[in-house]
């Protein structure tokens, strides 16, 4: 990639921000573009956020993706946010328009995007989601547009799994019911879908699951088993639910779809998704090597 006098600036911010993959994926993107593009991470401390938008607008920034921790409250310093970004109250995509910074959320699409060939009868399906962070809430919006049955999410803090289930507008909370981990027997034998959006599982903690042995077995054998952890491909969870006959997705082409869709967004143009996974992929296999 030359870097010229015209080259346009993109990047994410984050704190910390040096485990990104984003700059890997994005980069490979716009090299096989041609595009006169470049990528950085920028490590934006959360008392800094406004300092960086009134920096990045001075430089020209054409538009950056947004991590944690700052999905959440780089909301109010945008001049707009999309519908979608407001329903699940997180920003992961910015980009620069003739009146300042407009937010909006690619993470549904990016979770939306392996689900949709398996041409489940979605209506008909109950959703179990582990956890109640930030990745959550984009999971609860995509089965929300889904349409499906019931979504249940599960959480180790009933103070936090009140909050979750009073943030959402009354579309989707009827839909949404919350649970501690305790109850799970009753929901997982019903469950066509499971989502883990806990970090269980994630290097160097590959041994654990979110399930127990005895939990696992209360998997239907025709579910959906979905791990938003990319590292290790596949997790513990998605093992053992695959010994069951479920379905695993892992968490990398939630990544890469994400990105994609961000990187259309900023260039205007189709993004080469196959790149950008192989990119990734590339990337963490020559991580593992290294581990
Ligand atoms: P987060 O906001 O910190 O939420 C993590 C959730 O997991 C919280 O509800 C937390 O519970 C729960 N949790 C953590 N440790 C737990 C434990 N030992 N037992 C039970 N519950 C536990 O994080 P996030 O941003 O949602 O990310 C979560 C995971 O998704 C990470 O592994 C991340 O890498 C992955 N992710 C992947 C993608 C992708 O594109 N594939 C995108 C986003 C996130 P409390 O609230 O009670 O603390």
């Amino acid at each position: 990639m030359m870097i010229t006098g015209t080259t346009q600036l993109l990047g994410v911010i984050g704190d910390p921000i040096a485990h990104s993959l984003s700059p890997v994926m994005h980069n490979a993107a716009i090299q096989a573009l041609g595009a006169n593009f470049a990528y950085l991470p920028f490590r934006i401390a959360p008392e800094s956020l406004q300092d960086a938008l009134n920096g990045f607008a001075a430089i020209g920034l054409v538009g950056f993706s947004v991590t944690i921790p700052h999905k959440q409250t780089i909301m109010p310093l945008l001049s707009e946010i999309s519908e979608l970004a407001q329903s699940i109250g997180a920003v992961n995509t910015v980009y620069r328009t003739g009146t300042g910074w407009y937010g909006t959320n690619t993470d549904i699409a990016g979770f939306l995007a392996p689900l949709q060939p398996l041409g489940r009868n979605w209506r008909q399906t109950s959703v179990v989601v582990l956890g109640n962070g930030g990745a959550a809430r984009a999971v609860v919006a995509g089965c929300a547009q889904l349409g499906c049955r019931q979504i249940q999410v599960v959480g180790r803090n009933l103070t936090k799994l009140t909050e979750f289930r009073n943030a959402w507008q009354p579309a989707i909370a009827d839909q949404l019911s919350v649970h501690l981990w305790d109850q799970l027997p009753e929901l997982l034998p019903q469950a066509g879908l499971v989502v883990n959006t806990t970090p269980i599982g994630m290097h160097p903690h590959e041994q654990d699951s979110p399930l127990g042995t005895a939990e696992v077995q209360m998997l239907a054998a025709d579910t959906i088993a979905y791990d938003l952890i990319y590292t290790p491909r596949p997790t513990q969870f998605l093992r053992q639910a695959e010994a069951r006959g479920a379905t695993p997705i892992d968490g990398l082409e939630m990544l890469v779809q994400q990105g994609a869709a961000a990187l259309q967004l900023w260039l205007n143009q189709p993004a080469p998704v196959e790149v950008m996974r192989q990119a990734l992929l590339a990337h963490l296999a020559g991580r593992a090597a290294k581990i």
